[in-house]
């Protein structure tokens, strides 16, 4: 008799992004009259940027004529691509093989399949409050997780500890939910941890083009001996609007080894077995990203983004609310007033303000007390969001 995959019964319920629509839905249909300002969103809010639009359109022409047209693409990325993001970590003194970097759909598919890589028997540490993907793929995968809790008391970035050790290391910086980041000195702590344990890190950098403080590090391999024990994980979803459109990219370092097995050499094995790569016209839009032209441009859109951060934080300050976040991050990670819950916190402005935030308990039981503002939304509606923060909870 076949036996499906048990592990799926382990899965905690999703409720929280769902508990969010059912009580914002249920708040505007007994009060038809008000309407929300959502300060909830993951999403992005700008359109892809002219660059990207113009390379699109010349990719589609690309596919009309016989000559310049692509069929199939190759697994692990368009060379043009792989060479461009090759190029791109070039610039920030990180020095790649081409061969390192392997376009994907993005970063949740990466982070799901790539599990592909370790055997079932490993664990996998978690820090937490976590993007839920993380513990859910592993919890598919039947794996033992361990999760770290941090707190404001390390500002939600805890250092290794030798009581925590596990063969999958998750690390997302810039955080979400929290919008903290590592710094060099304490990613080198954790780098070195895995290098000591044998372990493997899954650098989850998703956000890194939000970085504006120029000490600190965009990628793990930024970091002395990274190249034996990372994996870095990231998307053009945030970068540059590209969530519906769906762009992202891994790279294995080829010195990446363990038990013989070479981890670069393996997922080529993978790619080419279960996926006939990305789209060429998206992989083409994807280029358009990191031209001069380019990077010009998605910087002018996250400034939007950023400038929404400086609205909240300036309000969180006037209020005297404790936060992380938000300057080198789209998320802002704050303390609900007066001790209240998180749910209580989400209520309470849903209620009052008509502010919609995504309550912190959600990422973690240690995220509970918290409650994270995504800077994606509109700058009309975060002016008017942080204003009506202000004059409720201002003292
Ligand atoms: N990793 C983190 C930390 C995220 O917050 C997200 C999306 O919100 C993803 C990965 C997924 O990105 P993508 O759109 O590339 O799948």
């Amino acid at each position: 008799m076949l036996t499906p995959n048990m592990n799926y019964g382990n899965l905690k319920d999703s409720y929280l992004f769902y508990n969010i629509a059912q009580k914002t839905k249920k708040y505007l249909e007994d009060n038809p009259d008000k309407r929300l300002y959502r300060m909830g969103i993951g999403d992005v809010s700008l359109p892809l940027c002219d660059a990207v639009i113009k390379a699109l359109h010349e990719g589609v022409d690309d596919q009309s004529k016989k000559d310049t047209f692509h069929g199939y693409m190759p697994e692990c990325g368009a060379p043009f691509l792989r060479e461009t993001i090759a190029e791109y970590y070039k610039k920030r003194g990180v020095e790649l093989s081409s061969e390192e970097v392997f376009v994907s759909s993005g970063a949740s598919d990466e982070l799901g399949d790539i599990l592909d890589l370790f055997d079932k028997s490993s664990s996998a540490l978690v820090i937490e409050p976590a993007y839920p993907a993380y513990v859910d793929a592993n919890t598919i995968a039947g794996r033992n997780i361990i999760h770290l809790s941090s707190g404001r008391e390390n500002g939600f970035l805890p250092l290794p500890d030798d009581n925590s050790v596990a063969d999958l290391i998750y690390i997302c910086s810039p955080n979400n939910p929290t919008g903290a980041v590592f710094n060099k000195e304490q990613l080198k702590k954790w780098v070195d941890f895995a290098n000591k344990h044998n372990s493997v890190i899954l650098f989850d950098a998703a956000y890194e083009a939000f970085i504006e403080d120029d000490t600190l590090p965009h990628s793990i391999f930024e970091i002395d001996g990274a190249r034996n024990c990372a994996i870095e994980i990231c998307s053009l979803s945030k970068t540059a609007g590209f969530t519906g459109t769906r762009l992202g990219y891994t790279v294995i370092p080829k010195t990446l080894i363990r038990n013989g097995m070479n981890f670069n050499a393996m997922w080529v094995r993978n790619r080419t077995t279960k996926t006939n790569g990305v789209s060429y016209i998206i992989q083409k839009g994807g280029a358009a990203v990191f031209t001069d032209e380019g990077q010009k441009q998605i910087k002018a859109n996250i400034a939007i983004y950023k400038n929404n951060a400086k609205v909240l934080m300036k309000a969180l300050d006037e209020i005297g609310l404790w936060y992380c976040g938000g300057k080198n991050a789209p998320y802002i990670w704050l303390k609900c007033p007066d001790n209240m819950g998180s749910w209580e916190f989400f209520d309470y402005i849903l209620k009052e303000i008509q502010v919609v935030g995504t309550p912190g308990e959600g990422f973690g039981s240690c995220g509970e007390g918290y409650f994270r503002f995504s800077t994606f939304g509109s700058p009309e509606d975060t002016e008017e969001a942080a204003r009506r923060l202000v004059k409720l909870l201002k003292k």
